[in-house]
C-alpha cells in the first residue's frame, strides 16, 4: 500500500484530501507544519508527499529545497499545494524540486490523477498496476509472477526486489539503492543481503528461462533487462 504523507496546516483541507486518499486505497500521514513533516520524513519515507505552500513558520517551499538537497529525499515525489494561481509562483515552485503543482480548490479526481502520474513516472513500484517486462509478468493485486502459462513462486522480498526492477528495467541499482527502495531506509543490514536475495530470486525465475534477465554489472549493481529473455525464448 502506497503511503503519502499530507503536509498541510487547515486541518479541514487535511482531513478532506486524507479521507480522500484512504479511500482510493493509500495509507496517510497528516502533517500540520514543517516540524512535523520533518518528523514523518525522519521516519520513515512516504511513497509521495502533498506538500501545502503555505505554512505557519517554514514554507512549504523550503521544506522542499530542503529535501531535494539531501541525498535520502532527493528522489522523493513531491506535489505542491497552493492557493496562489501565479506563473511565478508555478515556476518557483518547480525550481524547488516539486514534481508536480495543484492550485486549490482541486478537484478529487485532479488530485489522484496527478498523483498517479508522478508515482508512474518517479516510483512505478508503489502503484497496484501490473508490469511487464518482455513476457515475464508481475501483478502486485494478486501478487502473482507469470511468464506465459508458468507462474513462479517467489518469497516476499524476492517478490519487491523483482517488483522494484522491473518498475525501473535497464537501469543499474547500486545494493545501498536497492537496499534503500525494496528493504525500506533505516535499514542497517550489509549489502551482501542483497547478493543473496538477487541469488534466490534468480533460482526463483528459473523455471521460467528468465534467471539471466537479473544480471550483475560489475562494481556497479544489478539490472534487469529484457534483452537475454527474448533471445532465450
Ligand atoms: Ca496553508
Amino acid at each position: 500500500m502506497s503511503q503519502v504523507l499530507v503536509v498541510e496546516d487547515e486541518a479541514a483541507i487535511a482531513e478532506l484530501i486524507s479521507l480522500n486518499l484512504r479511500h482510493a486505497g493509500y495509507e496517510v500521514t497528516i502533517a500540520a507544519n514543517a516540524e512535523q513533516a520533518q518528523a514523518a520524513i525522519d521516519g520513515v519515507l512516504p511513497d509521495l508527499v502533498l506538500l501545502d505552500w503555505m505554512l505557519p513558520g517554514q514554507s512549504g517551499l523550503a521544506l522542499a529545497r530542503r529535501w531535494r538537497a539531501e541525498a535520502r529525499t532527493r528522489e522523493l515525489p513531491i506535489i505542491m499545494l497552493t492557493a496562489r494561481a501565479g506563473e511565478v509562483d508555478k515556476i518557483s515552485g518547480l525550481d524547488a524540486g516539486a514534481d508536480d503543482y495543484l492550485t486549490k480548490p482541486f478537484s478529487t479526481n485532479e488530485l489522484m490523477a496527478r498523483i498517479r502520474a508522478v508515482l508512474r513516472r518517479k516510483a512505478p513500484e508503489a502503484l497496484d498496476s501490473a508490469v511487464e517486462v518482455g513476457r515475464l509478468r508481475l501483478d502486485p493485486s494478486t501478487r502473482r509472477v507469470t511468464r506465459g502459462d508458468i507462474e513462479l513462486k517467489l518469497g516476499p522480498t524476492e517478490f519487491r526486489l523483482l517488483h522494484f526492477l522491473m518498475a525501473h528495467p535497464e537501469r543499474v541499482h547500486s545494493r545501498a539503492q536497492l537496499l534503500d527502495r525494496v528493504w525500506g531506509d533505516h535499514v542497517f543490514i550489509e549489502e551482501r543481503t542483497v547478493d543473496v536475495h538477487v541469488k534466490r530470486l534468480r533460482e526463483a525465475l528459473a523455471p521460467a528461462n528468465c534467471s539471466t534477465m537479473i544480471e550483475t554489472v560489475r562494481g556497479a549493481g544489478y539490472r534487469l533487462t529484457q534483452q537475454v529473455a527474448e533471445t532465450q525464448a
